[in-house]
């Protein structure tokens, strides 16, 4: 991976289906332009194994692939967003995952608590991956995931060099409790009802760019970089 560079890129959402590659392309952006990932499945699966009251109260709605209550996640990521290491962008994975929370989103970046010198002031640029639906069920199945770094693989196209353990860590991989198939398919239908609607509301506003999300990984890598630096000049 080329080395990462310190230049501001603002928020950027990426939205797309379980399965599109968000995590995947997420960390490749955070690798390239050091801005900190923001995936709310991850931190509520944080919250959930530390048993913290949020986790709690996500833990069995996340078991059923359902979504959890707009107030808790967005109140999640008003404290992720305030720390620090957001100030020269961040990469949202996983969310707004609803027209509620894409509401909030916008209201929250007009806050005056933000500087309205600064990109991250901006609005956010929305990235969407696209993926044929059967090629999103073999991504589910086969992921498995480092509990340690959160590197992905995937036991159908990107093995770990050796069986079942991370190859930065050398930890036992998992699989994550909602990528069972019997969870798969709410998740789906979740994603079809509540978040397709966010994304056309970046379209109608003109912000939603789409990435054909079937393309090989380096390729889907190349097209968003080209996104984000097109943003910048
Ligand atoms: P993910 O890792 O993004 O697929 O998220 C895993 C699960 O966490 C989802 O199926 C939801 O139950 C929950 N979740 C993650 N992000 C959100 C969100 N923005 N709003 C509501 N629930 C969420």
């Amino acid at each position: 991976m080329a080395q990462g560079t310190s230049r501001e890129i603002g928020p950027v959402v990426l939205l797309g289906p379980p399965g599109a590659g968000k995590g995947t392309q997420s960390k490749r952006i955070m690798e390239k332009y050091l801005v900190p990932q923001v995936s709310t499945g991850d931190l509520l699966r944080y919250n959930v194994a530390q048993g913290t009251e949020l986790g709690m109260a996500a833990k069995a709605v996340m078991a059923r692939g359902e979504l959890v209550s707009d107030d808790l996640v967005c109140e999640m990521v008003r404290q992720r967003l305030s720390q620090p290491d957001c100030g020269r962008g961040y990469i949202l994975d996983g969310f707004p995952r609803t027209a509620a929370q894409a509401g909030w989103l916008d209201a929250l970046l007009d806050d005056k608590l933000f500087d309205n010198s600064r990109p991250t002031r901006a609005w956010p640029i929305v990235i969407r991956l696209d993926v044929d639906y059967n090629q999103l069920l073999l991504r589910i199945t086969g992921r498995r995931s480092c509990p340690t770094c959160g590197r992905i693989y995937n036991v159908h196209f990107q093995l770990p060099s050796l069986d079942e353990v991370c190859d930065v860590d050398g930890q036992k991989l998992i699989t994550r409790n909602d990528d069972r198939l019997e969870v798969i398919q709410p998740r789906l239908k979740a994603y079809q009802e509540q978040t397709a609607p966010v994304a056309d509301y970046y379209q109608r506003t003109g912000r939603l760019i789409a990435v054909n999300g079937d393309q090989p990984v380096d390729e889907v890598t190349k097209q968003i970089f080209k996104i984000l630096e097109d943003r910048q000049s």
